[in-house]
């Protein structure tokens, strides 16, 4: 027997969240059928509004729903200091670290020659662009993660911005060998920042 229409591309759709195989989709698919109306009105337009609403600043490259976005617009931010990250959920977990108050930048990736990403696929273009354009900026911090990829990044962001007479320093090594930004906590990301060292 085939499941109904509505339910089997429910299914479907499931099926492509990652982490999510076939036996816990069709749980999540059956959850819905007993949801109440509101409930899944607010579920899909919240899925919905992500894709409507969001876009990429047009500055630093973080996910938005205003241009530019809420850190680019702060001035009481320490304007001299940019955080170089992957993505923009790194920028949620220092944020939450609290200890860091200056500006960022997504480079949206690191480069990677066996998934074809080299420098004109990340956000590289734009950083150079505001480097220049933009005096108060006196030091980059890359903060990749500690991965080959990432390692291999912050090498290239470094040879790249130095001569410019910008610091271009490297969060401390408290996080281990590829692990991950957005898996570290508060106090090891805290630390990484304050005993950065220069490249
Ligand atoms: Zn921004």
């Amino acid at each position: 027997m085939q499941y109904p229409e509505p339910i089997a591309k429910l299914i479907d759709s499931f099926m492509r969240l990652p982490g999510i195989g076939h036996k816990t989709a069709i749980r999540l698919a059956y959850f819905v059928v007993d949801m109440n109306k509101d409930d899944v009105a607010k579920f899909s337009s919240a899925l919905k509004e992500t894709k409507d609403k969001l876009m990429y600043c047009s500055i630093c490259g973080n996910l938005t729903d205003e241009d530019p976005c809420v850190i680019c617009r702060d001035k009481t931010r320490d304007q001299s200091t940019v955080l170089v990250v992957e993505q923009p959920r790194d920028i949620m977990v220092m944020e939450k670290m609290k200890d860091y108050h200056g500006l960022y930048h997504v480079l949206n990736g690191v480069l990677s020659p066996i998934e074809g990403k080299g420098p004109e696929d990340l956000n590289i273009k734009s950083l150079i662009k505001r480097l220049q354009s933009d005096e108060a900026i006196k030091e980059i911090i890359i903060a990749t993660n500690a991965t080959p990829e990432g390692e291999a990044t912050a090498m290239y962001l470094s040879r790249l911005v130095k001569p410019a007479g910008i610091k271009v320093t490297r969060l401390a090594h408290g996080l281990s060998v590829g692990s991950d930004i957005e898996y570290a906590d508060e106090m090891t990301l805290s630390r990484a920042v304050s005993g950065r060292t220069e490249m």
